[in-house]
């Protein structure tokens, strides 16, 4: 069954979809009803076709100009993110009011990504043109993370801007029990007076 498989290839094609998950995606699609599959392959072009990237931030935007970069309330600072859907767990905290800006990755020479690939010039114009006084760097914290946050925090040297990283370290309701020495050193690193 030719279709079958490729369907299967298809699915396993998806991030965190082992050959076994993919087979059982798609005997699903196989015994269900036809308009399941036809609204599955509906929505997966729709997204495709009206979501793009915001000209300003870089986030997923069905607008040209994402709701957040056409907010003119927000403040003057800008959270650099790994990707989009980093932006929607910040806002989801309702902790903070700025605006954002995308990487869409992190540096990685190895991978070839470098600061022209991250589009970082784009970043370092909106910091000049927008009046922004602080830059937070949320990259994750692993190695590429770290040393694209320490690249931006020299890349805004010489424009005077405020640069900070989001503290990271013992998850709330956490045990130190169970926390890794790399964690429990950058707690106490990121540490904040009470
Ligand atoms: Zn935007």
């Amino acid at each position: 069954m030719d279709s079958l498989n490729e369907l299967i290839n298809a699915f396993s094609s998806l991030p965190a979809i082992g050959k076994k998950s993919a087979t059982r995606l798609a005997y699903f699609i196989l015994k269900s009803d036809r308009a399941i599959a036809e609204k599955l392959a509906h929505d997966l072009l729709l997204v495709k076709d009206t979501i793009k990237k915001c000209s300003i931030c870089g986030t997923y935007t069905e607008a040209d100009v994402c709701h957040i970069c056409s907010s003119i309330n927000r403040e003057k600072v800008i959270c650099v993110v790994e990707q989009s859907q980093d932006v929607e767990m910040i806002e989801s905290t309702g902790e903070y009011m700025g605006y954002f800006h995308v990487l869409g990755g992190v540096l990685s020479p190895l991978n070839g990504i470098g600061p022209k690939e991250l589009k970082l010039d784009r970043l370092v114009d909106r910091v000049k043109n927008e009046n922004i006084i602080e830059v937070i760097i949320a990259t994750n914290p692993t190695l590429e993370g770290d040393t694209t946050a320490l690249y931006i925090s020299k890349l805004m040297e010489s424009y005077g801007t405020k640069v900070s990283r989001i503290a990271s370290g013992m998850p709330v309701g956490g045990d130190m029990e169970y926390i890794d020495k790399q964690t429990l050193s950058r707690s106490l690193k990121g540490r904040t007076a009470l």
